[in-house]
């Protein structure tokens, strides 16, 4: 029990992923001593499931990746392993017998209707009734730890993540190290293609007039409809995050200029012909501008917020580049003062 309340005590001060899935690790290592063991997080949306192994422990002993950062080299859909999507479908354990003769127990970590972690262990020998207790106790404990951090990083209304988080990931795309010759294939291969991450400001046009017209409740349904069509929109690992009222950020993984336009295209298209419940149509403006290694949150925000003052002044319902308007001379590379970034100023002109 002693030993329990340890581990407990290790996991509490946690407000971070990566690190609650390290002493998660420690915990069922510690007890149960498995052959292998990871820790997935899921990215579940109405198209499906994505796993990412982020921690845990393999052939190659122990591993452990930022939680924050979906490195797409460890991720799989649910249903390419069945044991997962049975785990999913049962939303309870489930165990398998393996063919040299251990055991696989893979446990769900659910959010409301949706699978939030599933936790996969390989043991030589089935548990016994005190160490289900105990693996109970502890994934229930990860579970209720990780809810309340969820609590914390999300934006109640929409379920995006709030703008508290925003600079934590900001940092960490900035700071992203090559934790691993796979990660470092990866950057490899994102410096050989010019790619960059980019970073795009979203604002609903004339979103005052939908509240003046429709009340503010009808408004705040508008914006958990548009933080819905996000999060279809775009791909699982980009990130999306309410900045402020009806102002949305859009982090994309590397990609080229164009690929970043064409998937900001297609979400304004998107909500362009989306039909609002009671609303009927509106329209959004995006300004982006490529991620910089030297970069603050503040001044990448600057950048794509002057590509969506210049989308607002020229005619809303459309999406601007940073780097393009400088390139055609629309915008002059400021290292000047800059435009007032948009979620503490007034209406743009
Ligand atoms: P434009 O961006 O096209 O220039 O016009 P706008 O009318 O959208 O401009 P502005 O950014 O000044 O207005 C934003 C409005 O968003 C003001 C406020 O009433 C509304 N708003 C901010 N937060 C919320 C929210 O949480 N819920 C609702 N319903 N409305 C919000
Ligand atoms: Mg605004
Ligand atoms: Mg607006």
């Amino acid at each position: 029990m002693d030993k329990l309340i340890n581990h407990i005590l290790r996991i509490s001060p946690r407000r971070d992923r990566t690190e609650i899935n390290a002493a998660m690790v420690d915990a069922l290592m510690d007890f149960f001593h498995p052959r292998r063991l990871s820790i997935y997080r899921c990215y579940a949306n109405s198209r499906g499931t994505i796993l990412f192994s982020c921690a845990g422990y393999g052939e190659h002993g122990y591993f452990l990746h930022n939680a924050y950062l979906p490195n797409l080299l460890l991720c799989q859909p649910l249903d390419k392993d069945p044991l997962h999507q049975k785990c999913v479908n049962a939303k309870t354990a489930v165990m398998e017998l393996l063919a040299d003769g251990s055991h696989r127990i893979v446990f769900p970590v659910f959010r409301e209707e949706y699978p939030a972690y599933l936790i996969d262990l390989s043991l030589s020998e089935d548990l016994s009734p005190d160490q289900r207790v105990t693996m109970m106790g502890l994934v229930e404990y990860f579970a209720n730890h990780i809810a309340l951090l969820d609590y914390g990083e999300t934006d109640t209304l929409t379920g995006l993540a709030s703008r508290k988080t925003f600079d934590k990931h900001l940092f960490e795309l900035l700071g992203h190290p090559a934790e691993d010759p796979l990660d470092s294939a990866v950057s490899r291969r994102r410096r050989e293609t010019a790619s960059s991450h980019w970073l795009a400001v979203c604002d609903v046009d004339h979103f005052k007039l939908v509240n003046d017209s429709y009340g503010h409740l009808v408004g705040d349904h508008v914006l958990v409809a548009l933080a819905e069509t996000m999060r279809s929109s775009f791909r699982f690992d980009d990130q999306l995050f309410r900045f402020g009222g009806e102002e949305f950020i859009i982090l994309l993984q590397p990609t080229t200029e164009e690929s970043a336009l064409l998937a900001l295209e297609r979400f304004r298209k998107q909500v362009e012909t989306q039909n609002f419940p009671q609303v009927g149509h509106i329209t959004i403006s995006i300004g982006f501008g490529a991620l910089r290694p030297s970069d603050s949150p503040s001044r990448a925000i600057d950048r794509a917020d002057e590509a969506l003052y210049y989308a607002k002044r020229h005619g809303r319902n459309r999406v601007d580049g940073y780097e393009q308007l400088v390139s055609c001379g629309q915008l002059s590379p400021h290292h000047s003062p800059t435009a007032p970034a948009l979620a503490t100023s007034g209406t743009p002109l």
